[in-house]
């Protein structure tokens, strides 16, 4: 159990941050310079806070209330920075057995070798940070934070430096330890793929704020405001009015066309976003058109492509739209061939009802943006 309360000022920057974590893998996602490291440090107490609270597993191991600071060393905490920091003159036994000074040799050299084999460094033990590959020494710094037996293991930008398919390979390792040891883990990402395959609890930071947490589909699919709706690539973020409240629809207006959206309580009139991710706009073949009940049906020109490896995307302009283009579809590229849309220019879409999100938007604060 994770339990953090953090204030800290930086100059201009103002860390003030809250979210708590129960023996699962916990996401700290979000740009830049937000204030996920600062988190992470104070957490390991290596940077100590103005003013909060950190409880791990039941034990306050800060609390400037209670003047409780305890050091780095008896916090048992496992802490990966975002460059590994291995001890270039130790090898990778001595790497990993660094925290384990106390203990008797045995014992040390039993753990050692248990975390040799899983992490696939057998036959590389003698070997230096320099003769090692990215990777290894990716595993390396995980199996020596591992050795303390922490309660909490703090991964900063544990990919960042991997390669694209090294990468799956140590998100796959990582949820194993996680399963393996059940052991709480918190990892600092700002890559969307991380958190989608990983993130059991999300935690959103921006500016040095917590601006939303929950479950992975919580804050990919509900995102609870434009910010968070842009950081986690919804991408279609739609101004729309509510044209109608009924009680099963909330009848939305946008680019002339009328959308039927869940029911929310807004009133008549308001001001919303409509949002939907690329990967949930439904092609629809026009000759299917009757094998069941439709909605939010539109007619669009394909304007733009993109090609990523097994994916498209395309930007498409709906039929009396004023805009470059109003939507963006990504779909895989079997898909895109198999419904021969090299050879098309006009796509009818389905917007489903049940993918559509609609969050507040405030006119007052969006930049240069006119009603519709
Ligand atoms: P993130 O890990 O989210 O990219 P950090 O936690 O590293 O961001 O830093 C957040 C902000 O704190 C930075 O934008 C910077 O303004 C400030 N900061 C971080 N480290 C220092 C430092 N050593 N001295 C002064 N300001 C710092
Ligand atoms: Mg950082």
């Amino acid at each position: 159990m994770l339990d953090v309360t953090i204030q800290k000022r930086f100059g201009g920057f103002h860390l003030d941050v809250a979210f708590a974590a129960e023996h699962e893998l916990v996401v700290l996602f979000g740009p830049s310079g937000s204030g996920k490291s600062l988190t992470l440090q104070a957490i390991a107490g290596t940077l100590r806070p103005e003013a909060g609270r950190i409880i791990i597993d039941g034990q306050t191991v800060y609390d400037s209330e209670k003047h409780i600071d305890l050091p780095p060393q008896v916090r048992r905490v496992g802490y990966v920075p975002q460059h590994y920091a291995l001890f270039p003159h130790l090898t990778t036994s001595e790497n990993i057995g660094f925290g384990l000074k106390g203990i008797p040799r045995d014992e040390r050299n039993r753990r050692v070798a248990e975390l040799v084999e899983v992490f696939a460094l057998r036959g590389l033990e003698h070997r230096r940070p320099r003769e090692l590959s990215g990777g290894q020494q990716q595993r390396v710094a995980l199996a020596r934070a591992l050795a303390v037996q922490p309660r909490v293991l703090l991964l900063d930008e544990p990919f960042a430096a991997l390669d694209v398919l090294l990468r799956g390979v140590l998100r796959q390792e990582l949820a194993q330890v996680q399963k393996r040891w059940g052991i709480t883990m918190l990892l600092v990402t700002h890559d969307l793929a991380d958190v989608f395959t990983l993130g059991q609890h999300v935690v959103v930071y921006d500016k040095g704020r917590v601006i939303q947490q929950g479950t992975r589909e919580e804050v990919f699919f509900h995102p609870a405001t434009l910010r968070v709706a842009e950081l986690v690539g919804t991408r279609n973020i739609l101004p729309a009015v509510v044209a109608q409240v009924e009680e099963h629809t909330l009848w939305l207006s946008w680019q002339g066309h009328r959308i039927a959206a869940p029911p929310r309580p807004f009133a008549r009139g308001s001001p919303v976003y409509l949002c939907i991710r690329p990967t949930q706009i439904m092609i629809v073949r026009p000759d299917r058109l009757a094998e069941r009940k439709r909605e939010n049906l539109l007619w669009c020109t394909i304007v733009g492509k993109q090609i990523q490896t097994e994916t498209y995307t395309l930007h498409l302009r709906v039929d009396h739209s004023g805009n470059a283009y109003d939507l963006e579809l990504t779909l895989p590229a079997y898909v895109y061939h198999r419904l021969s849309l090299e050879r098309q220019e006009r796509l009818l879409v389905e917007l489903r009802r049940q993918d559509l999100h609609i969050i507040p938007r405030d006119i007052h604060t969006e930049p240069g943006s006119a009603e519709q």
